[in-house]
């Protein structure tokens, strides 16, 4: 049986009563330590997802669940596995399939924020990109809940290194995405290492063909929940502009002069294409990488933490080389080529625009790709809006070059060298003198660490960085600079 809800557009700013309980976490069967850590999080309403999939996901049903990118899958699964979790068992009693390592750090991330209410409980990634050895022996000292690619779950399934049989949770998140990588058969090939009895919650933003067939093969009478929520105007503002081909790539600098986004994903439809963007916006003076699959995971790595610290303003991507890809904060969405599929229209522009910030998804149209924005007029049941490229005035802001607020400093020693995030603002904000608020993210990787700060502080921070010490030693830090 499927369950079609349809959502409100935005929550109510203020919720009345009536919204206020029925949408409470309190009216669900959780401990009242996990209550209180959701709270803390500040996880005051569940999303509508989490009112639709919880009392059945805690009630032990298999679930089918289809809602858009961010809006609060993962919360979903996880509370229900968390609940059921035995602490005191060392065994893994719940395993999370993703299509990504960027996602399953990501799902191990809110499962363990979401579990700092109970008990000390164990939750390990395994992926491929990293070496064996350590996750054997992290395996060895028992974990409760793991989160992997189907890849790796299956090495290790076949060097009997992971032992699932006293798994009663499987979650295939992003089961979309997992099917277009290809992973059908790792996917019943895990499925069929886990004990029959269990529960299995499948979660997706699109619901494909295979999504049904995987359901049947292994979910048993799944209740099916679709949040038909569209991107709704008041968060994603859309508009389309028509162009020739040849205007096409030149259109996106003047888009971003114009709309001005911190961050922009821009989405082409060929590598090519990707490369002869990057080009066009770095000879108009833009700071713009490309990600794309012939990557290195370390270079992968590189490109994205610039892209997240908002050190670069533009990603170029084409729709394989940015899955997975979740940022909190993207301005703008552009659609250099328009995609022929509506759902992956959806998809795209649902990377903007997410818990209360205003998004812009602004998409490039040549008239014999019309037919494309008719089918996601349908899609979508829609008015669209239609600009012009001529609209878009030439002068004022536009002038001035658009430069991401941050800039990268990459030092030269990470976790094997012991340094922590703390350690490098702790070195910024004490004898060099800044503030706080000058330092952006701080991304530590086993041989790296990259620091965001402020760019009017960049040569300044780079200088003293290099003249003083982390961890009592001195260290060797560069700029990094944007060539991709
Ligand atoms: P999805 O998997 O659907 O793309 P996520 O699970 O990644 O979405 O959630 C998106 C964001 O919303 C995350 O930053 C998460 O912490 C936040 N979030 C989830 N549930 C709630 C809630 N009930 N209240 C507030 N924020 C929430
Ligand atoms: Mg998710």
């Amino acid at each position: 049986m499927t369950r079609v809800l349809p959502v409100s557009p935005a929550a109510p700013a203020r919720p009345d009563i009536d919204t206020a309980s029925s949408l409470s976490f309190d009216r669900l069967p959780l401990a009242p330590a996990t209550l209180a850590n959701l709270q803390q999080l500040g996880y005051l309403q569940m999303t509508p997802i989490q009112a639709a999939s919880l009392p059945l996901a805690l009630a032990g049903r298999d679930l089918i669940a289809q809602a858009k990118t961010g809006s609060g899958k993962t919360a979903a699964f996880a509370l229900c596995l968390l609940a059921k979790l035995n602490p005191r068992r060392f065994a893994v009693q719940a395993l999370v399939l993703c299509p990504t390592r960027e996602l399953a750090d990501q799902v191990t991330q809110e499962i363990r924020r979401l579990a700092r209410g109970a008990d000390n409980i164990k939750v390990l990634t395994l992926c491929g990109g990293s070496t064996m050895r350590p996750q054997i022996s992290s395996l060895e000292h028992g974990a409760h809940v793991v989160v992997g690619t189907p890849g790796r779950i299956m090495d290790h399934l076949q060097r009997e290194s992971l032992d699932l049989s006293a798994l009663d949770t499987l979650v295939l998140d992003e089961a979309d995405r997992m099917l277009d990588m290809g992973f059908f058969d790792d996917i019943v090939t895990v499925a069929k290492a886990c004990p029959t009895k269990r529960q299995t919650l499948l979660f997706s933003a699109t619901y494909p063909e295979g999504i049904a067939t995987l359901a049947r093969q292994f979910l048993r009478q799944p209740e099916q929940i679709a949040l038909l929520e569209q991107h709704e105007g008041s968060k994603i503002r859309q508009r389309f502009y028509e162009v020739t081909n040849d205007q096409r790539l030149a259109a996106v600098p003047l888009l971003l002069k114009h709309y001005r986004p911190v961050s922009t994903l821009a989405f082409c439809n060929t590598r090519q294409q990707c490369r002869d963007l990057l080009q066009v916006l770095r000879a108009e003076g833009f700071v713009a990488l490309a990600l794309h699959g012939e990557l290195e995971q370390r270079e992968r790595d590189q490109v994205l933490i610039q892209f997240a610290n908002r050190s670069c303003s533009v990603l170029v991507a084409t729709d394989v080389a940015a899955r997975g890809l979740d940022i909190d904060q993207l301005e703008a969405v552009i659609n250099v080529d328009i995609t022929p599929d509506s759902e992956v229209h959806i998809h795209r522009i649902g990377r903007t625009g997410r818990v209360d910030q205003v998004g812009w998804a602004l998409s490039l149209v040549s008239s014999n790709q019309k037919g494309r924005v008719a089918n996601i007029v349908k899609t979508l049941g829609a008015e669209i809006e239609w600009h012009s490229l001529s609209e878009l005035p030439e002068s004022g802001d536009a002038d001035k070059p658009l430069m991401p607020p941050m800039v990268t400093l990459l030092i030269l020693g990470g976790r094997k060298e012991k340094i922590r995030p703390g350690d490098v603002l702790g070195a910024l904000t004490g004898e060099a003198g800044f503030s706080k608020e000058q330092i952006g993210k701080i991304n530590v990787t086993d041989t790296s660490t990259y620091v965001a700060v402020e760019r009017s502080i960049a040569k300044d921070a780079l200088r003293k960085l290099s003249a003083g010490t982390i961890k009592g030693k001195k260290v060797k830090v560069h700029l990094l600079k944007d060539q991709g």
